[in-house]
């Protein structure tokens, strides 16, 4: 098994710079999204402004994936392929991306809605996002992996959702993804022990019905079972004693957000 790649401050810091350029260019795709415009031309915007910020996009070429954003619309959960399809009013928009700047790696999502969304899809928006705050906290040294999943899944089903299984978290930084896996679900107190030099992305995947996904036949796109709608939230954190250091940031979409009064 390959071992968990433990960062120095130095690390940690390189890996912020990467994150911030990631939260930019979140910013950006934010401003973008809007009715009648192309998915991919989210795509082409956040890759020009990562390579213009000195970055690569970490999602291009990676296992053969060919965007540099992952776009995954209403029942899509996650690794959907930006297209010429055009948004429209009450789409459900998850964005996922990546940065590398000097070599070192950030990784972070969030889920947009396009003008004004049913009840049930406001509802989970709110809730995974609570998840990946509540996973966050949990980051902490002295827990264990066991306890993010836990507090992802006790938020997610409490509220009646779904907690995607079949994928996970993981640690980043050095490369995309790196051991340890960071599952969504868990008992408290178990798996590996949480440690100062850790990075992890952590990133619930929360259904508006069943749990179940499927996976399609392009080798990438993953919707609910159901039809349901799917949301994620994901940021690069450093595991710290006391309070995790959340090195990837919303700040630029929150702020984007509140313009369009969001
Ligand atoms: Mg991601
Ligand atoms: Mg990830």
């Amino acid at each position: 098994m390959p071992k968990i790649h433990y960062k120095s401050a130095e690390e940690i810091e390189l890996i912020r710079a990467s994150a911030v350029v990631l939260g930019k260019a979140h910013g950006e795709i934010a401003k973008m999204i809007a009715p009648g415009v192309r998915t991919i031309e989210l795509n082409n915007l956040a890759e020009t402004f990562i390579r213009d910020n000195g970055g690569i996009p970490a999602f291009l070429n990676y296992g053969g994936f060919p965007y540099s954003l992952c776009i995954s619309l209403n029942n899509q959960v996650v690794h959907g392929f930006p297209s010429d399809y055009v948004l429209k009013d009450g789409d459900l928009l998850s964005v996922d991306a990546g940065v590398i700047l000097n070599n070192y790696y950030a990784d972070s999502a969030f889920t947009y809605s396009v003008g004004e969304v049913d009840e049930l899809t406001k509802k989970l928006m709110r809730v995974t996002r609570e998840c990946l705050d509540l996973g966050i906290a949990k980051a902490v040294v002295g827990n264990r992996i066991g306890d993010i999943g836990y507090a992802v899944q006790e938020h997610a089903e409490k509220n009646g959702f779904g907690v995607v299984k079949e994928l996970v978290g993981h640690g980043v930084g050095l490369n995309l993804h790196e051991k340890p896996e960071v599952p969504n679900y868990g008992k408290r107190g178990s798996g590996i022990k949480l440690e100062e030099g850790m990075v992890i992305a952590i990133e619930p995947m929360i259904n508006g019905g069943r749990a179940g996904v499927k996976f399609w036949d392009d080798g990438w796109t993953v919707s609910t079972i159901d039809g349901k709608p799917s949301a994620h939230y994901e940021h690069t954190v450093a595991v710290k004693k006391g309070k995790a250091d959340v090195l990837s940031t919303f700040e630029y979409v929150d702020n984007v957000l509140k313009e369009k009064n969001q």
